[in-house]
């Protein structure tokens, strides 16, 4: 590389390091995540406003080495407007660029922190914001796994409308005496800080115990004629899930493989 050229880079990680872009708290946020570099001290909070699989918001908060807060300052600015599998995509190239010098278009100006792949010792600073947005992709992933069909979607968002205290749609589960757990879903007007929510097409906020990811990732919600009684002729909703293993007789509550 030109030298004045390599200089250029330098004063670009140095402006980003010492006035990083996108810097503070995201106060609406719907994903956060802490990463930490035992090897330099770097650590760093990355906020993510994430909508219909859109990251339309990036902030982070930290203290670290020039590089590492480069680094995320690039990719706060990097990955704005950007959706998840377009974000997902950028990842991999740019763990790629770093660790094995593949150089992809894609980039763009996160080439400049290029240099490190002379300093096995840096690559950790230049990587750790992109290791803390794939923990939060991640997540994302899984949440993003529930599924409403239309029915369901336009039944909760009526009942939201008559009800305007409200402000969106939970689910929670519970257990019961039955044979396990049980699903209760319910109308919120405010959110628990361990809530995190997704948007559906529509706008129905649904929101999650980030605990129970797990339980109910893969899950569909319906809402139809209950056929087990057909003669009052009632609509409820359903959960649907993959990885349901029993349901008890009076179909209320199931198990988890
Ligand atoms: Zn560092």
């Amino acid at each position: 590389m030109m030298t004045d050229l390599r200089e250029l880079y330098q004063e670009v990680i140095i402006d980003h390091g010492r006035r990083p872009r996108n810097f503070g708290i995201l106060t609406d946020a719907n994903y956060h995540e802490e990463g930490f570099n035992p090897l330099c001290g770097d650590k760093i909070l990355l906020y993510i406003k994430e909508n219909n699989s859109v990251l339309e918001k990036l902030q982070f908060e930290g203290v670290g080495c020039a590089i590492s807060m480069a680094s995320a300052s690039l990719l706060t600015e990097t990955l704005q407007g950007k959706t998840v599998n377009e974000a997902l995509e950028i990842f991999t190239d740019f763990s790629q660029f770093i660790t094995d010098k593949i150089f992809s278009d894609r980039l763009g100006k996160l080439a400049i922190l290029g240099g490190v792949t002379q300093f096995p010792a840096r690559v950790k600073c230049a990587t750790l914001a992109w290791h803390t947005l794939k923990a939060i992709l991640d997540k994302n992933k899984k949440n993003s796994k529930i599924d409403l069909t239309r029915s369901a979607e336009s039944h909760i968002l009526s009942m939201l409308e008559k009800d305007k205290k409200s402000i969106g749609f939970r689910l929670s589960i519970k257990k019961t005496g039955c044979s396990g757990f049980a699903y209760v879903p319910t109308l919120i007007e405010k959110v628990t800080p361990t809530d995190i929510y997704f948007k559906t097409q529509n706008g129905l906020k649904v929101y999650i115990d980030c605990d129970i990811l797990a339980f109910v990732s893969g899950l569909l919600i319906d809402y139809k004629d209950d056929e087990a009684n057909l003669n009052i002729k009632q609509k409820r909703l359903f959960f649907i899930n993959p990885h349901e293993k029993n349901r008890c007789g009076c179909g209320e509550s199931f198990t988890i493989e």
